[in-house]
């Protein structure tokens, strides 16, 4: 099962600190530059401000990943791990962009390529020590990382406290 990243909109306040982590654990020294416009803000995590509501959007790794399934180039590939976006296969043709549920895929100018229209996303910051860089800077405790054991422990409450309520109509 992917592991991936999951938001509390309940407890996020909107800060947008998890989409500064995610460009710099992505530019390193370079990031410096954005601020000077010399390299596009590209977050792999969006915080959406609706009404009363901030929520990080986010790539939700899927199972039978829609993105996998339209990109003509084969660029989006999956290990049971993370989906990847391969950048050197990847032609801008956003097909991939259209077809994620959660809007969760990017296709734009990424830091370094400024020629070239590239599909990006949530790669968990595999190369980062540590793991995502969101979760581990959001000062709300919004973002959490979801494995098959983690899941699995929530459901598993959620039966018990079903069972108890069909045995004895207990909340
Ligand atoms: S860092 Fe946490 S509280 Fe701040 S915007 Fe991101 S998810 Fe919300
Ligand atoms: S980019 Fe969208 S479709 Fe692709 S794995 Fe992430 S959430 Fe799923």
């Amino acid at each position: 099962m992917h592991t991936f990243v999951l938001s509390d909109p309940s407890r996020c306040i909107g800060c947008r600190a998890c989409e500064i982590a995610c460009v710099k654990a992505h530019l390193g020294d370079y990031t410096g530059r954005v601020t000077r416009r010399q390299m596009p803000f590209a977050p792999r995590i969006t915080v959406v401000h609706e009404a009363e509501v901030t929520a990080p959007i986010q790539c939700r790794q899927c199972e039978d990943a829609p993105c996998v399934s339209v990109c003509p180039a084969g660029a989006i590939t999956h290990d049971g791990e993370v989906v990847r976006v391969d950048e050197s296969r990847c032609f801008g043709c956003k097909a991939c962009m259209a077809a994620c549920p959660v809007g969760a895929m990017q296709v734009g100018h990424l830091p370094g390529k400024p020629d070239r229209l590239l599909a990006y996303k949530c790669d968990l910051c595999e190369d980062r020590d540590g793991g995502p860089a969101c979760v581990a800077v959001c000062p709300a405790n919004a973002l959490k990382i979801m494995d098959g054991g983690e899941l699995q422990r929530i459901a598993g409450g959620r039966r018990r406290h079903s069972a108890l309520q069909v045995a004895f109509g207990q909340r």
